[in-house]
């Protein structure tokens, strides 16, 4: 009977995650440890976490690149949700995050799935590329740099398989996106994609108001 999205009150998320989290304590301690940082804010939520391990099941994914590591969160929760011999390519610029990131990974016994590229994201897709990997991915994970997300987007679809999923994560952008006064690069980075995705007819698409704004788009057959 609802033809829009409820508006989640602080009451109500909290009731959410008091009835469907199951987040486990390596990811609960990594999110109370980064809550401590300033940026902190730029984490996935939990349960977004949660449902994208979902989307991994259920895709059975086992490769995975991800753009955008931070301190682990999604990275981790995305290899725990990977079979034994899943692997996952790892791209971040920060070596000071990545390495507490690497300690959580090791913590929640998935580093073996996990390979860290540390040099900006759009030489490592390349490398990839270069590799001759195009194709064979069943997900990628775009949350870093918001001027550079068209060309994510871009080398990622030809990163995945027909079948696959790019996810493009803060696609909300707190509102701004919505806000004709906001016009700052980042902004105006997430509008572009989004326009972009819209008229993309390779893929199906969703876009999810779950944490900052979430977009499925599955690469056609
Ligand atoms: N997915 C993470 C959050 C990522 S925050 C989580 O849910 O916890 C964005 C990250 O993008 C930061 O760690 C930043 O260092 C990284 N980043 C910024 N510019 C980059 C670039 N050009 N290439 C690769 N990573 C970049
Ligand atoms: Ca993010």
């Amino acid at each position: 009977m609802s033809s829009h999205t409820l508006q989640l009150t602080p009451e109500l998320y909290e009731y959410l995650h008091s009835v469907s989290l199951r987040e486990p304590e390596v990811l609960r301690q990594l999110r109370e440890e980064t809550a401590r940082y300033p940026r902190a804010a730029m984490q996935i939520s939990p349960e977004q976490g949660q449902f994208m391990s979902m989307l991994i099941q259920i895709l059975g994914a086992k490769r995975i690149v991800e753009i955008g590591v931070f301190t682990g969160y999604s990275s981790t929760i995305m290899a725990m949700a990977m079979p034994e011999d899943g692997h996952l390519d790892a791209c971040d610029v920060d070596e000071d995050f990545t390495s507490i990131a690497r300690r959580y990974w090791k913590q929640a016994g998935v580093e073996e799935k996990i390979e860290l590229h540390l040099a900006p994201a759009l030489d490592t897709l390349e490398q990839i590329k270069r590799d001759g990997k195009a194709g064979t991915y069943d997900l990628a994970f775009i949350d870093a740099d918001k001027t550079n997300y068209l060309h994510y987007y871009r080398q990622c679809l030809e990163l995945v398989r027909p079948g696959g999923l790019v996810l493009v994560d803060n696609v909300l952008w707190g509102g701004d996106v919505a806000d004709p006064t906001q016009a700052d690069e980042d902004t105006e980075g997430i509008r572009k994609l989004n326009r972009h995705i819209h008229q993309d007819s390779r893929v199906d698409i969703s876009m999810l108001p779950i944490g900052d704004g979430l977009t499925l788009a599955r690469k056609r057959g």
